[in-house]
């Protein structure tokens, strides 16, 4: 046997990680009082414990208390105590508590990463070099934006006590990218990890007691849905943040609607991994191993669906088998394992079974060689091939280690199949040619896009996603901002108001009203409603004003298909769209004294008043029209070779529902923003005044705003408010309406898991704070950040 011949039959020699010290650790506590509550261990107020389990050898690890409705409500009423002193701690003093948590879990790292990999089988490798580092990261970044609070968010205070949900699949990251931007915004937590990766949290809780955190800012309860469905449903709860499965997402944002409490969900995905024919194959290889192999594909952003281009297809895949080949299953904790066993039986069978499925529906399966250990929940990876873009293995998160993978022919065919999921949180693009990446990546619907290559996060990169990913930003100045709130603004309850149907006989005015029936306004022209009925306008004083149309499902329908065609506003130029705004204020202008007159007429407002809310409107064109070009992105500087660019994003579609105070005031503070930054508008304007905003739309004709950029439909606000609610292609919903349309938008808004705003049933003051440009600009884009490495 030659030297070579000698090499290659080389075998791997086992190299297994110490686990004494874990082992000591799990034998030296009292796991049946593991709830952290006001900084005491506590056993369940019930008794009950549940068991955690070794995927590698399903040997069980420990009994942990599980907690019931009386163990949150007391974890609640521990983080509502600590939460005035927390709050009221300056900057500098909340900074040294982060920096000192970051610290403690530097020098219990390997302590943490072999627990983890116990705990939820992931390789050591990726515990101890991915997740550990980057959990401690993200605690030693946020001291930064505690210290920088007051300069950085002026204004702004933390939202209150926040309730945390994680899942299994990286559980000890995820409880830093929750707790930690909580704690740097002055919040105290209630967070539950998951029931099948529970021990890293109860060694976090030690950490959090030798850190110096007060009793009571950090909270940990242990429990499965119901526990979390306590946190979720307790009403002194002011914000929910929660990753895991988009359908408990969905559960938990019905379960929130009208609450009043703030929501972020980082929900699943099902990512695209993009190679270009022009693309280096042998990295885009590695960089698959890792995007859906790392974590047995447990991975939200996984890269799950391989899109090839079709001239390197056959080239790639025998690499990518090759490669298979040598993947290294096997024991977590040997330094050598690729890939360990997954979470828990119930996950393998649900692998399987999806596996199954997707070869009924005529993918054709392909897994290397080899055996899986006798013990443990192991799966061998999957490589699918012939995948239909409608296969199972196509559309559903399998969150495992399998891959399906389908060809495209060119550009446009990669855009359009990638962008075929409901989901939206990640996708890989691989091409030598960067300027095509650069135009790529602009074009997929995900929230974080990688060019060549994969899995890169950091605490200063915010990660989430579009559509049916969720929504909400963890990491970075985006992150922060989900933790925040501005000071509650005086405001009055938005009482309901039934627009009469039908006709109303018109009474002897003073002249000044208008007896017309102005039309709706879709994709740039005047439109009879579809049903042709006509709703009838009052004034003030309960006088017969006019009659407008009455807006039915069909009309908001075609209004959002006119959104959606109108492509060329968010694709002009942020300049290009300032000028039109500019020239829309211009407009405006000419008409101030018409405008002031009719909402004096209509609202009884004194003529000082209304000239003044037409006078406010203009300037908050004026101010949208100078900011189009200024709310940009930035460029992060992560700890990596590579620069990460945030882009502001255009929503998309956004659903405007108008209040009935300050009729044009309310109506302008929402447009601007939103067209500022690129979104086409369906806007339903106040049902009690509608000729204010059918006056606008003349103004809007004559303003160069592109048809279906802006679009308005008159009519009962309930009804219309509930179609843009449930509608697929709606991507953002702001609503100042009263309580219960505000709820039942929130509740119907799962469809699509749309950004839903509401004023809660309460009015807003369009010159206070929460009523000015700058959080309906943040409402109005998504943040994308694409990492861009650089080297050779
Ligand atoms: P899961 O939704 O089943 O559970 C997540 C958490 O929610 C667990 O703590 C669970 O106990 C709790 N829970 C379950 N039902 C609940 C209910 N009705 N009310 C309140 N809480 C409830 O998800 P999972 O199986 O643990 O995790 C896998 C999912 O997490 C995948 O879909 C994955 O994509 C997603 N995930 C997303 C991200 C992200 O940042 N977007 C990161 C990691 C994982």
């Amino acid at each position: 046997m030659n030297i070579l011949e000698r090499y290659h039959a080389m075998e791997y020699g086992p190299a297994p990680e110490a686990r004494n010290e874990a082992d000591a650790w799990l034998t030296s506590r009292d796991f049946s009082a593991s709830l952290f509550i006001g900084g005491q261990w506590k056993k369940a107020a019930s008794g009950k414990t549940f068991d955690t389990a070794e995927p590698a050898t399903s040997k069980h690890l420990a009994s942990l208390a599980e907690a019931g409705h009386d163990d949150i409500d007391a974890a609640v009423a521990a983080a509502r105590k600590a939460l005035p002193k927390w709050q009221a701690a300056s900057g500098y003093e909340r900074a040294r508590v982060l920096y000192a948590i970051g610290r403690a879990m530097q020098r219990h790292a390997r302590l943490f990463a072999v627990l983890e990999s116990l705990d939820n089988g992931k390789p050591i490798r990726e515990s101890r070099d991915i997740d550990v580092p980057l959990a401690v990261r993200h605690f030693i970044h946020h001291a930064g934006w505690a210290q920088s609070l007051g300069k950085e968010f002026p204004g702004h205070a933390a939202v209150g006590v926040a309730g945390q949900i994680i899942p299994w699949n990286f559980p000890l990251l995820m409880l830093a990218w929750k707790i930690a931007p909580a704690l740097a915004a002055g919040c105290t937590v209630v967070l539950k990890p998951a029931e099948f990766t529970p021990l890293t949290a109860v060694l976090f809780a030690e950490i959090c007691e030798k850190a110096g955190v007060p009793k009571g800012v950090v909270n940990i309860v242990h429990g499965g849905p119901e526990a979390g469905a306590a946190i979720v449903n307790h009403p002194d709860i002011d914000k929910i943040a929660f990753t895991g499965s988009s359908e408990v997402g969905k559960i938990i944002r019905k379960a929130t609607a009208g609450s009043g409490k703030k929501l972020s969900l980082e929900l699943g995905g099902k990512s695209a991994f993009i190679v270009f024919e022009d693309a280096d194959l042998d990295s885009a290889v590695e960089g698959l191993v890792d995007g859906i192999w790392f974590n047995q594909g447990q991975v939200c952003c996984a890269g799950s669906r391989l899109l090839v281009q079709e001239g390197v297809a056959d080239a790639f895949l025998a690499k990518v088998r090759t490669r298979m080949e040598k993947l290294r299953l096997g024991d977590p904790l040997d330094k050598n394992t690729d890939i360990g066993p997954l979470v828990d039986r119930t996950q393998l069978e649900r692998v399987r079974g999806l596996v199954a499925e997707g070869e009924k529906q005529g993918a054709q399966c392909w897994q290397p060689a080899g055996e899986v250990p006798a013990t443990g929940w192991y799966h061998l990876p999957v490589l699918a091939t012939n995948v239909a873009p409608a296969n199972i293995l196509a559309q559903e998160e399998v969150f495992g280690p399998v891959l399906a993978t389908m060809t495209f022919r060119n550009t446009e065919e990669a855009i359009e199949l990638a962008n075929n999921t409901r989901y939206g949180l990640a996708a890989s693009v691989w091409s030598e040619n960067v300027n095509l990446a650069l135009h790529v990546a602009p074009q997929l619907k995900a929230g974080v896009v990688w060019i060549n290559g994969t899995n890169m996060f950091d605490a200063a990169c915010g990660f989430g996603g579009y559509r049916e990913s969720g929504f909400g930003r963890e990491g970075g100045r985006e992150g922060m901002v989900e933790y925040l709130a501005l000071p509650k603004a005086k405001s009055q309850q938005i009482k309901a108001y039934e627009a009469p149907g039908g006709t109303s006989e018109r009474s002897d005015g003073d002249g000044s009203f208008i007896d017309r029936t102005p039309k709706l306004f879709i994709g740039g022209k005047q439109t009879r409603p579809d049903g042709n009925y006509s709703m009838a306008v009052h004034d003030a004083k309960g006088r017969h004003a006019g009659e407008v149309g009455l807006g039915s499902r069909k009309d908001i329908r075609d209004a959002v298909s006119a959104a959606r065609a109108a492509k060329g506003w968010a694709g002009a130029t942020a300049y290009n769209r300032a000028q039109v705004l500019y020239f829309l204020a211009e407009n405006l202008t000419i008409r101030a004294d018409e405008f002031a007159a009719r909402i004096a007429s209509l609202t009884g407002a004194s003529a000082k008043a209304a000239r003044a809310e037409v006078d406010a409107s203009i300037e908050r064109l004026f101010e949208a029209a100078g900011m189009a070009d200024k709310f940009e992105g930035t460029v992060h500087n992560p700890p990596a070779r590579a620069v990460t660019l945030a882009l502001n994003e255009p929503v998309g579609v956004v659903g405007i529902v108008a209040p009935d105070e300050q009729p044009l005031l309310g109506l302008v503070a929402m447009l601007a923003p939103a067209l500022a930054m690129g979104n086409s508008v369906v806007a339903v304007p106040s049902a009690r005044w509608p000729l204010i905003a059918t006056d606008l739309y003349q103004v809007l004709e004559t303003s160069d705003i592109p048809p279906g950029a802006v679009n308005i439909v008159t009519g009962r606000t309930g009804e219309l408010a509930g179609v843009l609610a449930k509608h697929d292609d709606v991507d953002g919903l702001w609503l100042v309406a009263d309580a219960a349309i505000c709820k039942a938008a929130e509740l119907e808004s799962t469809c699509n898991l749309k950004r839903v705003w509401t004023s809660n049933g309460q009015t807003v003051d369009w010159n206070g704070e929460a009523g000015s440009l700058k959080p309906f600009l943040r409402r109005a884009v998504e943040v994308k950040n694409v990492w861009v490495p650089y080297g050779d």
